[in-house]
């Protein structure tokens, strides 16, 4: 493979001390604006000093793939072959792959099998700025590892944020690149000062006020924004203006479109992914309103939330030196200035606000050790390792602070710790078939979609798939509906069907991809899946044995549930038991928005809960009374599940006489 470089990417002036700082260190720190050309380059630096076996980790699987089909453009090789990429599901490379883009999660997931992460020479974590769990988990691993792998390279990039403490974590040299080349200015222009009715109003007038010459990035808080905007946009029919969308489910040809060049103007609507892991060429101009959903586990309620708040100062700043690359650009900050000053300065780790559960699994798996004496960045909250531990209790995955057989194989399974229980259950009840669609379907978006503008026609053609006491047999239901369609339709019909009846064609398909990559695993650990339509009542007791602390009992003549931990929650309006709850349910997720709501809900029993929940539950015992007739003392029972009335006056024989 040849190596080339772009002179006029401010990383190739730094070339030479990047490529001697490698050679003389085990360990080096690239620091540098967006743009710059850290994610391109250095992997073809590291190749070009020798290295062949190059783990290039990137947040976002989006990224992974861009990343590599763009480095492979580059060198002019196909891609899956010296420049590949695999992501979970997905995997484009080869025997003779060397620079492997990989999603940081993949990475972290591949240290199962091999401990010493033997297959590659050289580590590039990019982006470590994002600080997600399995960055900081991947850092605190390589800086346990590395005495141990002498001869393996990493190498850590960085935003401009961070840089000194990555550098003292790993006692690296820092090597800055510089960026940016033209200035920015900035406006401040809040919605009380300009008027405007809201943001959408907001960003049309930011539209206006901008030179009508240059590319604009808006920056979006996430999918369900951008569409809104885009619709609202187009109804503004401006004049050689092309309305793109950038989103991580984007189908990949749509994403493509951002990259290739274009007439007229272009503004492109982007979610967080525009931030710093990808650039999107050309841009002149920016507006920020200045929010993005961020990922946040709520401590009273133990469940993981996805707020729109106010983005750090850090982020906005990272947002507006995305123009200013081409020539001189403005960034229109929909704020004002005060706030700005008022925000902080960075956004915390995703250690810091997650549940730990996941990465306690697999420390515990990994023997890394109590998490108290691994080397993180920053060590997490006391109160959240409780809170992780807790789970991983209540999926019998861990006793006496061991990790249980349970466990081990939970650690295994590339799911969520909740889902990956459910399969296990599932395994043992003999309903794993039906529990791997349905799994399937909770590890994605739902594929039926409500357009706000077409939502009653949308319900309609969904009822079909609607099971009174449980969406997650509807779930069921759509995927045999989905089986049928597709045996019997060619590929084009299959797509028309989907779109007239409101089912997100690329959803579904990833929906197919996750359960024949969930069954391929399931079957490599020996599970057996066995064939679909179990009985509906073990299909429930398996996905509940996933979902103790989601179960609720319902008020006798109200709509609210009381939930684990007193937390009081309803059923979403689009699960098919929202019109006639049930008295007791469990539910899929909890989400809080405005409230506290249950998606995805079935009807269960409390024999169930107790059978499941057996190593949770509360008894206590009131009223105990000699019965003649049965020859022994009796007395009330009570079953508690976190604080919950599972049983209540059950009548059962009390101690011997
Ligand atoms: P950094 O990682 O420092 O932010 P990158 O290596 O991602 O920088 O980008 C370097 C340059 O390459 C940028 O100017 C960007 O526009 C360009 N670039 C990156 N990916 C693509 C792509 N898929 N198509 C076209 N240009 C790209
Ligand atoms: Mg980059």
């Amino acid at each position: 493979m040849k190596i080339r470089y772009d002179e006029a990417l401010p990383i190739t002036a730094r070339h030479d001390d990047i490529a001697a700082a490698m050679r003389d260190h085990q360990v080096i720190v690239v620091a540098g604006e967006t743009g710059s050309g850290k994610t391109t380059q250095l992997p073809k630096i590291a190749y070009e000093l020798g290295q062949r076996s190059i783990a290039h980790t990137q947040p976002r699987r989006i990224a992974a793939r861009a990343v590599a089909k763009r480095i492979a453009e580059e060198c002019d090789v196909e891609l899956g072959a010296e420049v590949g990429y695999a992501v979970r599901f997905d995997d484009k490379t080869s025997a003779g792959t060397a620079i492997r883009l990989v999603t940081d999660g993949l990475l972290l997931a591949e240290v199962h099998s091999d401990r010493s992460l033997k297959r590659y020479d050289t580590i590039i974590i990019d982006e470590a700025h994002e600080r997600s769990l399995s960055i900081d988990f991947l850092l605190g691993y390589l800086k346990q590892l590395l005495p141990r792998r002498p001869d393996l390279k990493v190498v850590i990039t960085s935003a401009t944020i961070d840089v000194d403490r990555f550098a003292a974590m790993f006692n690296a040299p820092v090597i800055e690149v510089s960026g940016r080349t033209y200035p920015v200015e900035v406006r401040y222009r809040p919605l009380a000062e300009t008027g405007a009715d809201d943001q959408l109003d907001a960003i049309a007038a930011a539209i206006s006020e901008l030179p009508r010459d240059g590319d604009i990035l808006v920056f979006m808080s996430g999918e369900r924004e951008i569409r809104d905007a885009a619709d609202y946009l187009l109804g503004k029919k401006y004049p050689r203006t092309e309305i793109l969308p950038l989103f991580g489910r984007l189908a990949a040809a749509d994403q493509q479109k951002i990259f290739s060049s274009h007439p007229g103007r272009r503004i492109v609507l982007a979610t967080n992914v525009a931030e710093t892991s990808l650039t999107v060429p050309g841009i002149r101009h920016v507006i920020d309103p200045g929010f993005a959903r961020i990922s946040r586990f709520s401590q009273r309620l133990k469940v993981q939330r996805l707020p729109i708040e106010p983005i750090s100062q850090a982020s906005a700043a990272q947002r507006s030196g995305r123009c200013g690359r081409v020539a001189d650009g403005i960034c229109i900050r929909l704020y004002s200035e005060e706030d700005f000053d008022g925000r902080p300065e960075f956004t915390d780790p995703e250690i810091q606000r997650t549940n730990l559960a996941s990465v306690l699994l697999q420390m515990a798996s990994l023997d890394l050790g109590a998490i108290k004496d691994f080397p993180f960045l920053d060590p997490p909250d006391s109160r959240a390792v409780t809170d992780g531990l807790n789970l991983l209790y209540e999926l019998g995955a861990m006793h006496a602070e061991r990790l249980t057989k349970v466990g081990r194989k939970m650690s295994t399974l590339p799911t969520d710790p909740r889902l990956g229980r459910m399969l296990l259950a599932a395994d043992k009840l003999g309903c794993l078939a039906d529990v791997l669609v349905i799994v399937s379907a909770m590890s994605i978006q739902d594929p039926r979609e409500r357009p706000l503008e077409h939502q009653q026609a949308a319900d309609e053609k969904h009822k079909r798939f609607v099971e009174p006491d449980s969406d997650f047999l509807s779930w069921l239901t759509l995927w045999k509906y989905i089986r049928e369609q597709r045996d019997n339709l060619s590929s084009s019909a299959f797509r028309r069907m989907c779109r007239d009846e409101y089912l997100h064609y690329l959803r579904i398909r990833e929906w197919q991809d996750v359960h024949s990559q969930l069954r391929r695993t399931a079957k490599d650990l020996g599970m057996k899946a066995g064939s679909p339509n179990a009985d509906p009542d073990l299909v429930h007791q398996a996905l509940l044995s996933g979902l103790l602390s989601h179960v609720g009992l319902r008020e006798p003549d109200g709509r609210e549930f009381l939930g684990a931990r007193q937390a009081k929650f309803m059923i979403f309006p689009g699960s098919g038991l929202a019109k006639k709850p049930p008295r007791m349910a469990m539910v899929g997720e909890l989400v809080e928005t405005s409230r506290l709501w249950g998606r995805t809900a079935a009807k269960i029993q409390p024999e169930w809960v107790e059978e499941a929940g057996e190593h949770l539950v509360n008894r206590s015992y009131s009223e105990p009374h000699w019965s003649t007739k049965r020859g022994s003392v009796m007395a009330r029972e009570k079953v508690l599940l976190y604080g919950i009335p599972i049983i209540v006056d059950r009548l059962v024989q009390y101690g011997r006489v």
